[in-house]
């Protein structure tokens, strides 16, 4: 009886703990209605982020921004992407070669009938861009093609 009892101890601790590390890996929902997001967002933010739009191809806003810092998620202002991941790639959309952990999820994406990889914001799901395996062979090999409307750069050291 005794052994049962601390082997349901030992399943409880470790269950709780696993339950306790999973919960800070993750990142917090925002959990916003369209309306609300229609009231906060301009027009062509509301456009890509929550209407999965596009930016036209540009070399400015943030394609050619190459400042130290961080850039956030425009809708909620969650940390996706280091400006150490960013590179050049002369596709006329920002280029990240990698994501801050845990912040960008990734979706199949069947339209404009292509397969493609959507990426979203693992906090509010809103649309960041598209990811390619084209990227810098000698660092992950990936380009998270991202449009500048969906984010916002946070001056910073890194
Ligand atoms: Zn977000």
């Amino acid at each position: 009886m005794k052994k049962i009892v601390a082997i349901l101890l030992i399943l409880t601790t470790f269950y709780s703990y696993s339950q306790k590390t999973k919960n800070t890996e993750m990142v917090k929902k925002n959990t916003k209605t369209e309306e609300e997001w229609k009231q906060l967002l301009t027009p062509q933010q509301y456009f890509v982020l929550r209407q999965k739009g596009t930016d036209a191809p540009s070399e400015d806003g943030y394609t050619s921004h190459f400042k130290k810092g961080t850039y956030h998620c425009a809708a909620c202002d969650l940390q996706l992407f280091e400006s150490n991941s960013k590179f050049e790639s002369h596709c006329g959309w920002p280029s990240f070669d990698d994501a801050i952990k845990g912040t960008v999820n990734y979706v199949i994406d069947k339209s404009v009938g292509m397969i493609r990889t959507e990426i979203i914001c693992a906090s509010c799901d809103s649309h960041l861009g598209h990811i390619f395996d084209d990227g810098p062979k000698e660092t992950t090999g990936k380009r998270y093609c991202v449009n500048t409307t969906s984010i916002k750069f946070v001056i910073g050291n890194k």
